[in-house]
């Protein structure tokens, strides 16, 4: 494909949660969590506990559309709603088509609410992928999961040919999913964050690096160019704007190594294309050129004009040309306020 020089592919995010696009703004946990897993249990487990398929749908038309808006074109999400499992993940599905962003999504497993939860999340995945869903199968985390869910997980995704989708040692808590990993992984896993995990972890699969996110729960910095897995960029749920997560990961590296150049973070976006190629096809059109690493990671506020998804218009101007923006917004609000209420409820 020809591109001019304000022009990129449809930017990747190689790891989302659509599911906490009406979390801003939510009611404040019953106390201030102190450590990464108090985030967990106080904000993030709560609120996955309190949603529905409305919200669902409407939050996934939120981050969809905020994505499209930001120039990426292809989210690779990592979904949990352990009290609306079945059907979630073609309800994220559908609401990413109206809006005509590409999706490839996963069912977060996890025996954190019982061996029932874990066997209902692989069935979503099963039902999912054996529906001819673009996905995978996904996991919670190590630390969630007993050592015959994490060897389900891998041999569902074995079936279907594709990887698993799982958070790894994000923070010291998971310190132990090197060795009950091992063995499992392949190279199509996407292994997420990899704050904690040695140099030498010898897991294969994809790392993905997700900057803004490490530094807001405060789990140290992940060091992505001590690996030698392909490193990919996520933003954990944290919108969609691959360009700015491209020059914060440029800076927290440069905080750590003032030598570095931002070719190593522009290359981990790149990686996305490996991930998600179908976005190769996709065009968009920025208000900054020329497109050159050194110039966008000290450049702000770039936004994307113009955005083609296989061909087809998707933005024009900024603007959503499928869809009504005023209208999800709108239903996005009022679905987070059913979800503050759930959340105003919960016991604990
Ligand atoms: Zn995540």
């Amino acid at each position: 494909m020809e591109l001019s020089a304000n022009e990129t592919p449809g930017l990747v995010c190689a790891h989302h949660h659509l599911y906490s696009a009406l979390a801003r703004g939510m009611p404040a946990p019953p106390r201030t969590p102190t450590s990464f897993i108090e985030i967990l249990e106080l904000v993030w487990w709560r609120l996955d506990r309190a949603l529905d398929l409305a919200m669902l749908e409407w939050s996934a038309k939120l981050a969809a559309l905020e994505a499209l808006e930001s120039g990426c074109t292809a989210i690779i999400d990592h979904h949990e709603s352990p009290n609306a499992i079945e059907g979630s993940l073609s309800v994220l599905a559908d609401a990413c088509d109206e809006v005509g962003v590409r999706l490839n999504t996963a069912y977060g497993v996890t025996d954190r609410h019982g061996p029932d939860g874990a066997t209902a999340g692989l069935a979503e995945n099963d039902r999912f992928l054996s529906d001819g869903g673009r996905g995978m199968v996904g996991v919670h985390a190590a630390f969630t999961c007993t050592d015959d869910t994490l060897v389900a997980a891998a041999e569902l995704a074995a079936r279907h040919g594709v990887g698993v989708h799982i958070h790894v040692a994000e923070g010291p808590d998971d310190i132990g999913a090197v060795e009950r990993l091992a063995g499992l992984a392949t190279d199509s896993w996407l292994l997420i964050h990899g704050v904690h995990l040695p140099d030498d972890h010898g897991l294969a699969g994809t790392i993905v690096h997700n900057p803004r996110s490490n530094m807001n729960n405060a789990v140290g910095y992940a060091r992505p160019t001590r690996f030698a897995n392909p490193i990919a960029l996520g933003t954990d749920g944290i919108g969609a704007a691959m360009l700015d997560e491209f020059a914060l990961a440029y800076v927290k590296q440069r905080e750590h190594e003032v030598t570095a150049s931002p070719d190593a973070a522009w290359s981990w976006l790149t990686t996305g294309w490996d991930l998600f190629p179908e976005a190769r096809h996709d065009r968009v059109a920025w208000s900054y050129e020329p497109i050159d690493p050194w110039r966008l990671a000290f450049t702000t506020g770039v936004r994307a004009l113009d955005v083609d998804i296989d061909g087809q218009p998707a933005l024009r101007n900024g603007v959503a040309t499928r869809v009504d923006a005023d209208e999800i917004r709108a239903k996005a609000t009022e679905q987070a306020a059913r979800l503050f209420a759930a959340l105003d409820e919960m016991e604990t």
